[in-house]
């Protein structure tokens, strides 16, 4: 993967306000078998404020991307544009694309890195034994498939076509008109308060 720094901008802070502290950095990302990526991250040091997004130079059809995930395969790059739902049915665990959803370039074990620290949080957050046990358990779940222990399938679902597994592995679906209409799109935008 080869990166090359395009831009950096000092903006004003989209979260705090403040001026002249947030920097804004592009950098465009060449992606074997794939092509290129524009990633934008803005990193406020004032409010700690961060967000990156992703921008596919080339569009593509709307897609479902499966690929199984197992030992082999967890190197395997992932790019996930905001616009992308990914999920892991077996696990029980998704991400919708809403107005804080990044896009991010990362790999299968990425993917499950960044699910393992939302069910910590979310474990953190319930206070019932059920709801412990479960998050426990899907806990365990991923962290089994980050040893390469287990295998599962990972899905995701782009309406832009702006997402992709780079592997000769992975099959390419298209989607479902009904699912199409029922996937959210998560528009960018920042929130401010
Ligand atoms: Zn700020």
């Amino acid at each position: 993967m080869n990166e090359e720094e395009l831009n950096e901008m000092i903006i004003k802070c989209p979260a705090c306000a403040a001026e002249g502290v947030a920097k804004s950095i592009m950098k465009e990302i060449e992606i074997p078998h794939f092509g290129k990526v524009l990633e934008t991250t803005i990193q406020c040091p004032s409010c700690g404020f961060k967000h990156s997004d992703i921008i596919a130079l080339e569009q593509n059809d709307p897609a479902k991307y499966v690929i199984e995930i197992n030992k082999n395969n967890l190197s395997v790059r992932i790019v996930r544009s905001q616009s992308a739902t990914v999920s892991i049915p077996e696990v029980g665990v998704k991400v919708e694309p809403g107005p804080k959803s990044e896009g991010y370039v990362t790999n299968i074990e990425g993917i499950l890195t960044r699910f393992e620290s939302a069910v910590k949080k979310a474990l953190n957050l319930f206070d019932d034994e059920e709801s412990q046990i479960n998050a426990k358990k899907t806990l365990e779940h991923i962290q089994e498939l980050k040893k390469g222990n287990e295998t599962a399938t990972l899905i995701i679902l782009d309406p832009f076509g702006q997402s992709n597994i780079v592997s000769e592995k992975v099959e390419i679906l298209e989607i479902p008109e009904e699912e199409l209409h029922e996937l959210k799109t998560g528009f960018s935008h920042i929130e401010n308060k």
